[in-house]
């Protein structure tokens, strides 16, 4: 009868102190990382070096003082400072998320034939680099390559593909990732230069279909807007191997994640994407409208929306926080 009780009492106890040191761990991760966030946040927020992109005039009116970082986690934890609520143009971090349909909708073989998997080394909307190779062959997360990409998208009219681009877009964030018609007219009014790529492209007959209708749906594509937040979301999908962590929903397969992961290394912050390998370690996506995502397998995605840009068009501020946090957990995926 004692003895009952004595067990009875080792086991509460036992049961308080597991459920108490649960407690305090989770907690204490949470405060560790939002005591990160806050740290970078204020040490960074004085870089100000950078400017907005300016070839599409929507973006230049853009607040560059915009600062946030957003971390999706694959169990579906966020942790945020900053601008995090602020709609974005995604613009070329679009671009790895519709490879994983396009590879989705055509398979690995037809699509790599076609588009490419090797770093061109060049601005991200080179024409020289297209002309310089004897097969003309991009990759998918340059402008001549997406917008190929993109005329591969499956659909019975063009409303119909570009449809599925957002549709996916929304499943892999919380759904709200919406088509930004200022940022879309804007584009569209001044970008001769990538309508001139998809007619180079159509040249040496690497279109599917009409090519100035894939520019306009490729056009679209980059003006969505997304928050920092929802970004961090999709990213995290992809971290997921493909499942939101949110909704639970399977939106990729997960070897298709891997493709897209694996382009994001070789090419995802365009000409410094070997620097970036080297120094930070992760695949990574950048956009003209400032945000940029880091993808951590099976971990988590980050996101910082900053606007100004460097000479390469990437985030200043976001490449250098996604650097410094890199550094300090320790995530370079070769270390
Ligand atoms: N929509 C932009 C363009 O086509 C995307 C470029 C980018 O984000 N690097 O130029």
């Amino acid at each position: 009868m004692l003895n009952n009780r004595i067990i009875t009492f080792i086991l509460v106890i036992s049961i308080v102190c597991c459920s108490f040191v649960v407690f305090a761990s989770e907690r204490n991760t949470i405060t560790t990382a939002d005591q990160i966030l806050k740290e970078l946040y204020q040490k960074y927020i004085t870089l100000k070096t950078g400017k907005n992109a300016d070839y599409i005039p929507e973006l230049a009116k853009v607040n560059p003082n915009y600062f946030g970082i957003a971390i999706v986690t694959v169990d579906g934890k966020i942790y945020s400072i900053g601008d995090v609520n602020v709609p974005f143009a995604i613009e070329s971090i679009s671009k790895p998320f519709v490879y994983a349909l396009a590879l989705q909708d055509n398979g690995e073989q037809f699509i790599t034939d076609k588009i490419g998997l090797n770093a061109t080394g060049h601005r991200f909307n080179s024409v020289p680099a297209i002309e310089e190779k004897p097969d003309h062959l991009q990759n998918p997360l340059v402008n001549a390559g997406a917008i190929q990409i993109t005329s591969t998208i499956k659909g019975k009219t063009s409303a119909d593909k570009w449809q599925r681009v957002l549709n996916l877009m929304q499943q892999l964030s919380d759904g709200k990732p919406f088509l930004g018609d200022a940022v879309y007219q804007s584009e569209m009014t001044t970008n001769q230069h990538n309508r001139a790529i998809a007619e180079l492209l159509e040249s040496y007959k690497m279109m599917h279909g009409n090519p100035l209708d894939a520019v306009d749906r490729y056009t679209k594509a980059c003006s969505v807007m997304v928050t920092a937040k929802q970004l961090a979301l999709m990213g995290a999908t992809f971290a997921n191997g493909g499942i939101n962590p949110l909704t639970h929903q399977s939106i990729i397969s997960r070897g298709y994640v891997r493709d897209a992961l694996s382009i994001m290394v070789v090419n995802g912050l365009y000409e410094n994407s070997g620097a970036w390998w080297w120094k930070v370690g992760l695949p990574a996506k950048s956009g003209v409208g400032g945000g940029i995502v880091a993808i951590i397998p099976a971990k988590m995605a980050i996101v910082v929306f900053s606007p100004p840009l460097d000479e390469a068009g990437n985030s200043v501020r976001g490449q250098a926080v996604i650097e410094e946090i890199s550094h300090q957990w320790k995530l370079h995926l070769l270390s």
